[in-house]
């Protein structure tokens, strides 16, 4: 029996203003790309000091940034296997093989090691994946790519509003690419951005986006649209709307509020679960990170049943995640991870979202601790 009340996983956290902005854009009757789209990335230039460019999921980021590096068929992009599928399907949607990576168990971030002997004269690029919003050994990944002449794509879905050595994720580096789907540290309903220095990718996106209809996006910013065009590559329908740009704006005004509970939150369970035997902790410095999920180890890796207690208490967990290399559509080498195959197993998540209160995570670690008895 699953208690009426549940304790979600995650959740939109959405108020007034953004139902607000939402009707502002139905009332204009003007509900595409226009100028809440422009306001919007606007908003995230200044706050990343460098261009980004907002699209309709943070999936079609990561495929459009990969687009706009011109690999495809025949080439190869490292990736750690424990990630979300999307990092998967937008680099196999470009024709490009994923080659699936271990990962450093202590932060569930690509192991560099493990990386480096998967590295052939097809590896174009390296996709480091933000696992639970840390970075993991970033500027070794930097340092790797450098050697060997890779790209780095920066699946930095988790992470919007974290810092690296003192530095906002997203305002250095190569390519990184951000979602705002629902459950993300902001949402803009569904949503994504890329963020680089590199005019040549921000152009090739910015068409992309839009069916590849070259310099479409300034027209669009001005209410109107091209009528006479070319187009030179392939593009997709990945734009934003007004109606996600217009949440966008005012959650990324929330940011400040979310980060803070995000990370006192984090800091609650840590401090509740630290010292328990039977289970063991992401390394991860939370003061400088915005905790888009919790993810504990269980030693015993029982995990399926404690899930299932768990949930008899009214308390919703999650798996981050199935390890890709499994996959049918990914398997093909029949490859194995032992690394992450054993890993995945011990893998637990537990509610996170600016909603929850002290007393939640009081009585979700209480239970827990109960359930591991
Ligand atoms: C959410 C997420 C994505 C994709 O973002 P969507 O906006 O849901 O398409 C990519 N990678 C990771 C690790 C994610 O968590």
């Amino acid at each position: 029996m699953i208690p009426d009340k549940l304790i979600r996983l995650s959740k939109s956290v959405i108020g007034d203003a953004e139902k607000k902005a939402v009707m502002g854009v139905l009332d204009r009757e003007y509900l595409g790309m226009g100028k809440e789209v422009q306001e919007f990335e606007d908003l995230l230039t200044r706050h990343f000091n460098r261009p980004a460019v907002c699209v309709n999921t943070g999936t079609a980021a990561l495929h459009l940034a990969l687009q706009a590096l011109g690999i495809g068929p025949g080439d190869e992009v490292l990736v750690q296997s424990l990630t979300y599928v999307a990092s998967f399907q937008a680099i196999s949607a470009t024709g490009v093989r994923p080659v699936a990576c271990e990962v450093d168990p202590s932060t569930i971030t690509i192991d560099i090691k493990d990386a480096k002997k998967r590295l052939t004269d097809r590896t174009k690029v390296i996709m480091p994946v933000h696992y639970a919003s840390g970075m993991g050994e970033l500027d070794d990944i930097y340092a790797f790519a450098k050697e060997n002449g890779l790209r780095v794509v920066e699946d930095a879905a988790h992470a919007f509003g974290g810092y690296y050595n003192g530095k906002k994720v997203g305002s250095f580096g190569d390519i990184a690419c951000f979602s705002f789907d629902g459950i993300k540290n902001i949402t803009s309903g569904e949503g994504g951005a890329i963020v680089t220095d590199d005019e040549t990718v921000l152009q090739k996106i910015r068409d992309a986006r839009l069916l590849g209809v070259e310099k479409d996006t300034e027209k669009r910013y001005s209410g109107e649209r091209s009528w006479d065009f070319d187009v030179r590559y392939q593009g997709w329908r990945y734009h934003m709307s007004n109606i996600m740009a217009a949440i966008g704006i005012e959650q990324f005004k929330r940011l400040p509020e979310f980060a803070t509970r995000r990370q006192s939150l984090a800091k609650r369970y840590r401090n509740n679960l630290g010292s328990i035997d039977s289970i063991e902790l992401l390394d991860l410095d939370l003061s400088n990170i915005v905790p888009h999920i919790f993810v504990i180890k269980l030693k015993s890796g029982k995990r399926d049943d404690i899930r299932r207690l768990l949930l008899e208490q009214g308390i919703q967990t999650g798996v981050h995640y199935q390890p890709n290399h499994i996959l049918s559509l990914y398997n093909g080498d029949n490859k194995s991870l032992p690394v992450t195959e054993e890993l995945f197993h011990k893998l637990l998540s537990l509610p996170l979202h600016p909603d929850l209160k002290e007393t939640d995570i009081d009585y979700i670690c209480s239970k827990l601790i109960e359930c591991l008895d």
